[in-house]
């Protein structure tokens, strides 16, 4: 049997899923708080306390050990998001078992063959991983997401047993982004500036691009420096990683640690002035030009064809 973490029903928990299947045996689902709307398991294990109104990793990696305390299962799946590793990481910790995040294949076994992207991107590795159970995050779109079926999975109740610590570390605040606009995770478009844009004032014609296309605006790491965007519009390694329609990109060179980012993205526009730069190796559309010159010649077009 293979446990699949479930943080919240949506893509990445049926990518999630469809690598698991992969793994040849039956899966069942571990979520906390409430059951989400998943198919393609036999039963949704649902770790019920107060403390699930939030996200609490520890407290969710002492629901999951105890599962696999009782269900003993070959390995544990989660989406590689970034809660999806820290409570996997938690677990580990707490099994005492090797951890593989970011997972594209596996081969069942013992010890495991997996292949995982590393250092943002710029390489897989293949490992083995040994200890039982196996943990192992899968990497955000890099395989396909099974199909939601339908079929009702059973659902169980279970309170893990918490301890004081297990509670500390929880979401207590949330607040919403200062445009309340798209995520920049979910968005299907995404129009970024980098260095190129200039200056804070220079995102003016980004905002409008993205506002047109009804998507989010992204920025590199040069601009979060600079203090001209914030962090969480940060695409990248050490940002958010986007999986949209179209990627914009704007005064962007390209470097690896800003494409691990944009990797999942189906269509990449470049726009740049230098017609050397390396963002365009991994361009399926490029304007050589004056980004400030070109992202407003684009919006006005758009409002033609609209007839605005
Ligand atoms: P630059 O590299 O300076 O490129 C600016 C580009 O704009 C150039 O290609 C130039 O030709 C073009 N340009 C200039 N003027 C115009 C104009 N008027 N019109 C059109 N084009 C113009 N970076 C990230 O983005 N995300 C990350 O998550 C990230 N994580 C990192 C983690 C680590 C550990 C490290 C070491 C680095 C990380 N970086 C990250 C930084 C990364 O290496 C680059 O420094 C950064 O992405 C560069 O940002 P940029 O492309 O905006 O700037």
């Amino acid at each position: 049997m293979v446990i699949v973490y479930i943080e919240e029903a949506g893509e990445l928990a049926q990518q999630a899923l469809a690598f698991a299947h992969e793994l040849g045996e039956p899966l069942h689902a571990l979520a906390a708080g409430g059951a989400p709307a998943v198919a393609g398991v036999e039963t949704i294990h649902v770790a019920e306390d107060d403390v699930f109104a939030s996200h609490a990793p520890a407290a969710i990696a002492q629901a999951l050990v105890e599962l696999v305390e009782r269900l003993a299962p070959t390995a544990v799946v989660a989406a590689g998001t970034e809660r999806g590793n820290e409570v996997l990481a938690h677990a580990a910790a707490r099994l005492d078992v090797p951890f593989s995040a970011n997972c594209v294949a596996a081969t069942a076994g013992d010890p495991m063959h997996v292949t995982r992207v590393r250092w943002g991107g710029s390489l897989l590795e293949d490992a083995r991983l040994h200890g039982s159970p196996k943990l192992l995050t899968v990497q955000p779109h890099a395989v396909p997401a099974a199909e939601n079926t339908g079929d009702e999975p059973e659902t169980e109740a279970f309170a893990p047993t918490l301890s004081e610590g297990d509670r500390l570390v929880r979401v207590v605040e949330r607040v919403a982004a200062a445009d309340g606009g798209i995520s920049l995770a979910d968005a299907k478009v995404v129009v970024s500036a980098g260095r190129g844009a200039g200056s804070p004032e220079g995102f003016g014609i980004i905002e409008e691009l993205a506002g047109l296309l009804g998507g989010a605006v992204g920025c590199s790491r040069a601009v979060t420096m600079a203090g001209w965007r914030p962090h969480t519009d940060q695409v990248g390694q050490t940002g958010t990683k986007i999986a949209p329609e179209i990627y914009i990109a704007c005064g962007i060179s390209g470097a690896t640690q800003h494409m691990a980012g944009c990797k999942g993205a189906k269509a990449l526009l470049a726009i740049n002035t230098d017609a050397d730069a390396p963002i365009l190796a991994s361009a399926d559309y490029a304007v050589i030009g004056d980004l400030h010159e070109v992202v407003p010649a684009v919006s006005a077009e758009l409002r033609k064809a609209r007839g605005d």
